[in-house]
């Protein structure tokens, strides 16, 4: 880079926009030099809702999800189906899920997939907790809404053989939709045609 033309703290305040996914060096300049010029209406506010974000999220117990509570506020919602687990990889994969709204289903979020050559193991993803979920016996149908790579297949398998033990049904989005932690690229009817064709796994 040439010349600074600003002090440390802009500076600081671009390389951290630079790091959001879907923004570049350009875009975080724009984005640093719009909240410098909407101070009070965008800037002030945008730091006061980062601060709560920071005190307040927490990662719920029971099924991996992000929210303010713990249980989370799907978790404690009574009118849900608790016989339907819909597994996914990503807490964006079930915003996207519950977006396009076809199922009023439990989650549950591996946050992550199993990735032997990258070290993952099952210790590694939130695995333990989904078997103790389907272990407890409320559960008849678990939804395999991972991503169709390598990784998210073999991980896809490895939670089946796991709970093959249990009398339950397992199945899995229809082939060729779900793109791992991205269901959220999806348009909210291709999501809900994906988990009504559902097929067993
Ligand atoms: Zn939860």
């Amino acid at each position: 880079m040439g010349k600074e033309v600003a002090g440390p703290e802009i500076d600081r305040l671009i390389q951290l926009l630079a790091r959001l996914p879907g923004l570049g060096p350009r875009s975080a300049r724009r984005a640093a030099l719009h909240l410098i010029r909407k101070r009070n209406e965008l800037l002030a506010p945008l730091a006061d809702a980062l601060q709560k974000a920071r005190e307040t999220i927490v990662t719920c117990h029971i099924c991996g999800n992000a929210d303010s509570q713990d249980p989370c506020t799907l978790c404690r919602d009574v009118e849900r189906d608790p016989h339907t687990l819909i597994v996914v990889e990503t807490v964006a994969d079930l915003w996207a899920l519950e977006r396009a709204g076809v199922l009023s289903a439990r989650y549950h979020v591996l946050g992550g997939t199993l990735s032997p050559l990258d070290g993952i193991g099952p210790k590694d993803i939130n695995l333990t907790r989904l078997i103790e979920r389907v272990a407890s016996g409320a559960v008849q149908e678990v939804i395999l809404a991972v991503s169709a790579t390598v990784d998210g297949q073999a991980t896809a398998h490895y939670i089946t053989g796991q709970l093959a033990e249990f009398n339950i049904k397992i199945t899995r989005l229809a082939l060729g939709v779900p793109v791992g932690g991205e269901l959220d690229y999806l348009d909210d009817g291709t999501l809900a045609a994906a988990i009504q064709s559902r097929t067993l796994f």
